[in-house]
């Protein structure tokens, strides 16, 4: 893009794209607005098993899925669906085929605790869950957690069903449901699409309600001068890497969803292991990587990624956390010159992607720009908007940001500014040409490995423990994967109790990634005069 100044007489910087047009329609409509052009060209494909399925298969699947789902499974508009799955192509037939029925979704982390399911099938109020049979048990401890019983729906390939549950296999095989039952759904822009989980700038993870809207406007978003892919034709079709989680919201709108929409062959990688990862680059001919900066450190650096396996790539965007120069050169030394990298940035909040680059800019320290129709201020501690380099806080408003935390007022209020601006909790600066630096992470959010790690979860896991007083959960740097959290521990008078201890009672309740690297005991827990944890305090002190 050419270079213009950005910045507004009242301090607000505006997208150097060009404005875009959002047309009125659902995701599901937007995702098949164009499928006859490349119906018969592979959607997805497992990376591992070689699992395929073409566009107009998933098509076909998803809507006998949808009307299944309605007629058999009684969903009706806006019923929260959980999807609980790894990585695979089937994930694609069960997000369509739920927002078919007219289902809102809300995706979790498939490594999960019951303790961590229950928590979110209850907050969203999930009517009906998909899962895989190695997670079948764990989603059935997080029924019986919640007192629930709702339907599970297991993608059974081979046909085996464990008892109590509904097979995947034969609602979308089911050549004699009726689909003209999905006319009655009729989903529009303000209607949800999406429920995925954060916990935004402070506390305890929140439901982000994404609209129809929110969604196609993102996908649109990053489908104009950010584009990176080349057109699907007759006779080419660019491949993409699907191995960032399609839980998250950065693998399942930037990835899944958008890649989806414009013809790319995905192919999916159910597990991060370093032999299958390398056996899947050399077995295709990829083009396009999204990754987090873990994987990022990971290609540059493990001896067995050949640049050979990269000679097809046109194009690796990272995003999700922030990435260490030093990563991206020795990735980089692996690749053609001709490869370009390029970092985006964005929150669950916004879609989620934000900033996105355009192909070609070399400042890879940068995370882009805004995205067309959106609008980036800086603030002070006071509100006031501050100017062309200057750090401070970075606050967002487009049509891809959430319509607000699901039953939490509380939240919104904290996190909406006048007029609907989305504060990021992230400080920043912007340039004069509107390009964004991120500069440090104000929220007291932990990222391992780019997935999320909520200090105030963790905390009110450790006080759960009976010798335990008050607890505080700061980041900690980590080579490998960027951050883990460490708890400070105030102990009960007369209580007994040890770092080991402590490990293993929060290694039993949380996803391993959630788990502590470290454990201090303090006197005290440094605390404003209203009670909020002063993390910074004791970051600044202990670590
Ligand atoms: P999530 O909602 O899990 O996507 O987390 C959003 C947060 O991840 C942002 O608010 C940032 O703190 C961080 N983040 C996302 N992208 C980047 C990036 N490119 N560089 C630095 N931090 C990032």
């Amino acid at each position: 893009i050419k270079k213009k100044h950005v910045w507004t007489s009242d301090k607000i910087a505006k997208s150097p794209f060009k404005d875009i047009e959002i047309p009125n329609i659902s995701v599901a409509e937007h995702l098949v607005n164009n499928l006859e052009k490349w119906a018969t060209k592979t959607a997805a494909v497992c990376g591992i098993t070689g699992r395929n399925y073409t566009y107009e298969q998933i098509h076909m699947q998803s809507q006998r899925l949808g009307a299944n789902l309605r007629k058999k499974l009684k969903i009706e508009n806006g019923d929260t669906i959980g999807v609980l799955l790894p990585n695979m192509p089937e994930y694609l037939t069960t997000l369509i085929g739920s927002l078919n029925a007219g289902g809102i979704i809300s995706t979790m982390n498939p490594n999960y605790t019951a303790y961590e399911i229950q928590r979110q099938l209850t907050m969203s109020d999930t009517k009906l869950i998909f899962t895989v049979r190695e997670t079948v048990d764990t989603v059935k401890e997080a029924l019986k957690l919640s007192q629930r019983n709702i339907p599970i729906i297991v993608i059974n390939l081979d046909g085996k069903l464990p008892e109590g549950t509904i097979s995947f296999k034969e609602l979308v095989e089911d050549s004699h449901v009726d689909v003209s039952i999905l006319k009655e759904v009729n989903s529009k822009g303000e209607d949800l699409a999406f429920l995925p989980y954060s916990s935004g700038t402070t506390g305890l993870p929140k439901g982000v309600e994404l609209t129809n809207t929110n969604i196609v406007a993102n996908l649109i978003q990053q489908d104009t001068e950010c584009r990176q892919y080349e057109y699907t034709t007759e006779s080419h079709q660019d491949s993409v890497l699907v191995s960032l989680p399609m839980f998250h919201c950065y693998g399942l709108t930037v990835v899944t969803l958008h890649k989806f929409s414009v013809g790319l062959k995905l192919v999916t990688v159910p597990q991060f292991r370093p032999e299958t990862f390398v056996n899947i680059l050399s077995n295709f001919n990829l083009n396009l990587f999204y990754l987090s900066p873990p994987t990022v450190l990971f290609m540059g650096s493990y001896p067995q990624v050949l640049p050979k396996y990269l000679e097809h790539l046109r194009c690796i965007t990272c995003g999700a956390a922030p990435l260490p120069v030093a990563d991206i050169e020795q990735f980089l030394s692996k690749l053609k010159p001709s490869a370009h990298f390029v970092q985006a940035y964005g929150l669950t909040e916004t879609s989620p992607l934000a900033t996105c680059s355009p192909i070609g800019q070399k400042d890879y320290t940068k995370v882009g720009f805004a995205l067309p129709n959106s609008y980036l201020r800086i603030i002070d501690g006071n509100n006031n908007n501050l100017g062309p380099n200057e750090v401070g806080e970075l606050v967002i408003k487009g049509p891809n940001i959430m319509k607000g935390y699901k039953n939490n007022p509380e939240a919104n209020k904290q996190v909406f500014l006048e007029d609907g601006w989305l504060r990021t909790g992230d400080l920043a600066k912007v340039d004069e040409f509107g390009a964004v630096t991120i500069a440090d992470r104000l929220k007291e959010l932990i990222k391992v490995n780019a997935y999320q790690v909520p200090p105030a979860e963790l905390e009110s896991v450790c006080k759960e423990h009976p010798a335990v007083f008050d607890a505080a959960v700061v980041p900690i740097p980590d080579e490998k994967t960027g951050e883990k959290p460490k708890a400070f521990i105030v102990v009960k008078d007369s209580a007994k109790v040890n770092e080991e201890d402590i490990m293993s009672f929060v290694a039993k309740r949380v996803a391993p990634y959630k788990r502590l690297k470290e454990v201090t005991f303090i006197n005290e827990i440094p605390k404003n005069p209203s009670g909020k944890i002063l993390r910074r305090v004791l970051v600044e002190k202990f670590c």
